[in-house]
């Protein structure tokens, strides 16, 4: 395929699900601009449709499916204008992402108007899939086994097309080995692998030279980081973990921000915590996903510790840091789970101090293990009704996190404004992760400016700007 270096062609792409998805669809986005197609907002001005899909819930599956069935009447009318003899454009559609993954040509079977499907092991050779429905081939791209990383080869040849943020996704592994028994990622994501630690920090400084004032480090266990990688090949001999890469990171000039997703609660050493008190750039936030709040549940998810041990890395962290915020996410309604072990999910949030969790009823993935157990699936009202409740208690968890807050000065980076009753109100985030809106000026997004919190509410900080240091 040639590199065009000028658009000739409109490419739209509908993003669910994660950051690692958000993450794949730049550097998809980054690709297709080297052979003529530019990203439209507008997907009824688009040559190529791509869904970059989510398999996490059939929520989000289903969302994709219906979006594809728009795009397939209005390829439809298309075609109908090509049989008329009137001007007509020839869209193509395609399915990427995790529900690619998985279901692969059944995808291509049941939307006969789908050109491509490709998977997450697969969108570095997109260039050729392009030219292959181009020729009006219906192409299913799916490997099982990742043949190229994120890194390297394909990857150097194109830029990445980031999001117009101040925030840079730059994935550091991919996959899982954990197999929890609710989980669709280790069969859409494969198994664990991880980045080389010079090309990561190679991809960071060039974003910092772009000017993006925040890198968030990606992984489905990224504080597994490193265990695929040889030391003394890819890391002088150095230990290669998130600890160690961080301390790289922190290191390259400039005033920036280091952030880290999502983190395994076991996969958490000492060291990892040392680091990010250790290295100013680095936030203090860590997001440490718990799943339930109850023993049995946990062994039965087949996650790697109980609810004690998870105690016990929170109360670590806590010690560790004047200011620090702990999030993470919860299933209501796992397979089997009674009224008591839900009420222990409940009183995790509280006992651990959580500042914010994502909730989400259990819903059976394909494959996994769980969706087996379908005689003890929990009906439909007592699961959405114990995340109502589930999402309640988050809601006052998040409240009281954020009273605590009022009277400390945080240092916030300057994200976006609007303007209301003629003041301009900034929104920005703490290191700390939490947002907080205050009265400034336009030319402040970008910046880092130091504010004192002056009131809270659910889900944002109010304050205003203060000439003191704030928490580092
Ligand atoms: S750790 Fe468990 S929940 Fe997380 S990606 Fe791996 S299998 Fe899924």
């Amino acid at each position: 395929m040639e590199n065009t270096k000028h658009f000739d062609k409109k490419v739209y792409i509908e993003t669910m699900g994660c950051q690692m998805n958000k993450s794949d669809t730049e550097r998809i986005l980054g690709m297709l601009s080297h052979f003529g197609y530019e990203q439209t907002e507008d997907a009824k001005n688009a040559d190529l449709l791509i869904v970059n899909t989510c398999s996490i819930r059939q929520l989000s599956a289903d969302k994709a499916y219906s979006l594809v069935g728009v795009w397939g009447k209005w390829k439809q009318e298309e075609h109908k204008k090509e049989l008329e003899g009137k001007p007509f454009r020839d869209i193509k559609v395609a399915f990427c992402g995790c529900v690619a993954q998985q279901d692969k040509e059944k995808l291509l079977k049941r939307f006969p108007y789908v050109d491509l499907v490709f998977g997450t092991n697969n969108v570095y050779e997109l260039p050729d899939l392009i030219r292959r429905i181009n020729t009006g081939e219906r192409v299913c791209a799916t490997n099982e086994t990742p043949k190229k990383f994120t890194e390297g080869e394909e990857e150097a040849k194109y830029e990445i097309k980031r999001a117009k943020s101040l925030n840079a996704w730059i994935p550091i592994m991919e996959g899982c080995n954990n197999f929890c028994t609710y989980c669709i990622v280790p069969f859409t994501r494969g198994r664990e692998r991880s980045r080389k630690p010079s090309e990561i920090i190679d991809e960071a400084k060039k974003a910092i030279k772009e000017g993006f004032k925040e890198i968030t480090l990606l992984g489905q266990n990224v504080d597994s980081y490193g265990k695929t990688l040889d030391k003394d090949k890819d890391y002088d001999g150095r230990d290669v973990t998130l600890a160690n890469l961080l301390r790289d990171l922190n290191k390259i000039d400039g005033k920036f921000r280091i952030r880290f997703v999502t983190s395994y609660p076991t996969d958490i050493t000492d060291d990892l915590i040392h680091a990010v008190k250790e290295c100013d750039k680095v936030c203090e936030f860590f997001h440490i996903p718990m799943q339930s709040g109850n023993s049995k549940v946990l062994k039965e998810m087949n996650r790697r510790y109980n609810r004690e041990e998870y105690g016990e890395i929170v109360k670590k962290i806590r010690d560790t840091f004047e200011d620090v915020a702990i999030t993470s996410d919860f299933i209501a309604g796992f397979p089997g789970e009674t009224e008591e072990e839900f009420l222990d999910t409940m009183s995790a949030i509280d006992e651990f101090e959580l500042d914010y969790s994502n909730t989400a009823a259990y819903s059976p993935r394909v494959k996994t293990k769980a969706a087996k157990w379908t005689d003890r699936f929990i009906d439909e009202d007592t699961k959405f009704e114990r995340l109502a409740r589930l999402n309640e208690k988050n809601r006052q968890a998040c409240l009281k996190s954020n009273e605590k807050c009022i009277g400390k000065i945080f240092e916030i980076l300057v994200e976006s404004f609007e303007e209301k009753e003629g003041k301009i109100i900034l929104a920005g985030r703490a290191r700390n992760n939490k947002i907080v809106h205050f009265e400034g000026e336009k030319n402040l997004v970008g910046e880092f400016v130091n504010v004192k919190i002056t009131g809270a509410s659910t889900w944002h900080l109010r304050g205003e700007i203060c000439s003191e240091a704030g928490i580092r």
